[in-house]
């Protein structure tokens, strides 16, 4: 099945924002710390229950509140509510989305000159709520154009403004009756543009495809009017919350499916919803499964790792001139495979968010694959005391470290005594430590006994094959980052925000371009770093590819990415046939 997915679709940056603000505050949470929201943060029951995991509870009443830390969010709360919290020894997080607060700010300013305000919006809706509390009393909710009708006839000073998330045709609708009906009156179209792109884009999505899947919280307001727009437009549509709420036989009736959801929908949802819908085939297909399948295989059973901690031995070998052999690349292959693998079980939170199909397929097969990973770890072991005792400490040293990774240590501090620390809640740890773990047995180990002999050629090799690991990790935390966000799981890109990674990435390619270039002409390498250069334009497009595909399934990129390393351990062995 074809699966077009709207380029809008997601968390609008309002939502993103009063998320981080509030993960923020977790982080920052110390002993005893009560956090709540004010309100459900965002209509989406499962990121509530992930926040609720987290001990962040969602209060309904301002008693509820009292004593804790509140995170406001991002639709707002009126003045009143915000004293009453202040009253009750709350300390507030202001996470009110910023256009929301203008429009706040804008119904105030027109309040306070004696207007009038008419919102079109929900009644109900938390932000409408919020944006009544700055009329001064002065306002009425309209949500259909007949509804301007009944407004009084005898208001001078008019006026109209809209919930950020409305439907912008209805708008325009009330615009033009209200205009015929105060002359005088004022319009500010208040709809939010992320709201306006993406009501935009599901109109336009409609006209090539059989079917309009939306995604998003049955409770959220902006995700149900998407699905009316998407109907509007004559084509089935199905508004739901997971992939289940889906029947494989009625999509099978489909050839192309197009997938749009709410602002308060999460990437990992989307994703889920777009592979189970790849993964169906239409009726009349007849050809043979594609490749689709084999690719997740190999991606789920971390062969692509493997493959590629093996190969990029021959690169290290053809970098530094040093011997290398089947037995070094088959230790590094174990570690990195045994390691990967264990490592999913530890972290098996973050898995089940960003990709239950393959936590289900770990779940399924948990035995065999621990026993496996295991037996691959002991037979790094086993490999490098063949290559020398030094190896074989600094492997268990590895393997020591690897699995320590999740596990509770204590620490002392000396305000609160003993407390636990595990090597996973240091920022960015996940991202840095694996790239060291694979320089380490692709570089230093297997060529421990050369190290004194050639000690400016094996580090100029660990430190290219720790930028080479170093991007291609970082580029994988992209994929994953909503759900890491959530779990608390310590990324690059959730210590720098994404848009800081993006430098960071471009930053760290030009360094490895720079230290491709300048390794050979100082004698620290062979001149195959250059033949390593197109690498670096590879990954470019591949940041690009996963800025761009956040939405779309995980697998196919996650394989791109993985496929960096093998293609260029596969030219260093075209290297070394050369010329050797
Ligand atoms: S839809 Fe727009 S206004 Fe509403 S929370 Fe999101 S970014 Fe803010």
């Amino acid at each position: 099945m074809k699966v077009i997915v709207a380029e809008t679709a997601g968390f609008c940056n309002g939502v993103k924002s009063a998320l981080e603000v509030t993960l923020e505050a977790i982080q920052k949470r110390r002993n005893g710390d009560a956090i709540c929201t004010f309100g459900p943060l965002i209509h989406n029951r499962h990121v509530l229950d992930m926040l609720e995991r987290r001990g962040v509870s969602s209060e309904s009443s301002i008693e509820g509140c009292s004593g804790k830390k509140v995170v406001i969010r991002a639709h707002g709360i009126p003045p009143e509510q915000r004293r009453a919290l202040h009253q009750a020894g709350a300390v507030i997080v202001n996470a009110t989305c910023k256009r929301v607060a203008k429009v706040q700010a804008m119904i105030k300013r027109y309040a306070n000159k004696g207007y009038h305000t008419v919102i079109v919006g929900d009644e109900d809706h938390a932000e409408v709520v919020g944006l009544m509390g700055y009329a001064k009393g002065r306002s009425v909710v309209i949500n259909l154009p007949e509804h301007v009708e009944g407004l009084p006839g005898d208001w001078r000073d008019v006026l109209l403004v809209a919930q950020t998330t409305q439907n912008e045709e209805i708008f325009r609708e009330i615009e033009k009756m209200f205009l015929a009906r105060y002359p005088a009156g004022i319009v500010k179209n208040t709809i939010c543009g992320s709201t306006q792109e993406r009501q935009a884009e599901v109109r336009q999505l409609c006209r090539s495809v059989d079917a309009m899947v939306i995604v998003g919280g049955y409770q959220s307001g902006n995700t149900v009017r998407l699905a009316e727009i998407a109907r509007e437009c004559g084509i089935p549509v199905y508004h739901v919350e997971t992939e289940n709420d889906l029947s494989p036989q009625e999509m099978a009736g489909y050839s192309r499916v197009g997938v749009s959801a709410g602002a308060s929908t999460p990437n990992w949802m989307i994703r889920n919803v777009v592979r189970f819908l790849e993964s169906i085939q239409p009726e009349y297909f007849t050809g043979q499964p594609t490749w689709n399948k084999v690719i997740d295989l190999l991606a789920y059973s971390n062969v692509f790792v493997a493959v590629g901690a093996a190969i990029l031995a021959c690169a290290v070998a053809a970098l530094t001139g040093l011997p290398s052999s089947f037995s070094t690349s088959a230790m590094a292959a174990f570690y990195v495979f045994g390691m990967h693998t264990l490592n999913r079980y530890l972290d098996h939170h973050a898995l089940q968010l960003n990709d239950p199909a393959r936590a289900a397929f770990y779940q399924k097969w948990q035995v065999p694959f621990v026993a496996v990973s295991i037996a691959a770890v002991l037979a790094a072991l086993w490999i490098a005391q063949n290559v020398s005792l030094s190896a074989f400490w600094a492997m268990l040293i590895l393997v020591l470290l690897g699995i320590l990774y999740g596990a509770p240590l204590i620490r002392a501090t000396w305000q609160q005594g003993l407390s636990t620390l595990k090597i996973k809640d240091i920022p960015a740890s996940k991202t840095l430590l694996i790239p060291v773990a694979w320089a380490c047995v692709t570089t230093v180990l297997p060529h421990f006994s050369h190290f004194w002999q050639f000690p400016g050629t094996i580090v100029f090799a660990f430190w290219i094959v720790f930028l080479l690991v170093l991007i291609r990790t970082a580029l994988l935390d992209f994929l994953d980052v909503q759900g890491d966000y959530l779990v608390g799981r310590e990324t690059i890109v959730v210590f720098l925000g994404e848009a800081k990674t993006n430098r960071f990435i471009k930053a760290t390619l030009a360094l490895l371009g720079v230290s491709l270039v300048i390794g050979p002409a100082f004698g620290l390498g062979a001149s195959f770093a250059l033949w390593m250069l197109p690498s670096i334009g590879i990954n470019l497009w591949c940041l690009t590819m996963c800025r761009k595909n956040l939405l779309k399934g995980n697998v196919h990129i996650e394989a791109l990415i993985e496929s960096i390393p093998i293609g260029v351990g596969v030219l260093g062995f075209l290297w070394l046939l050369v010329h050797r």
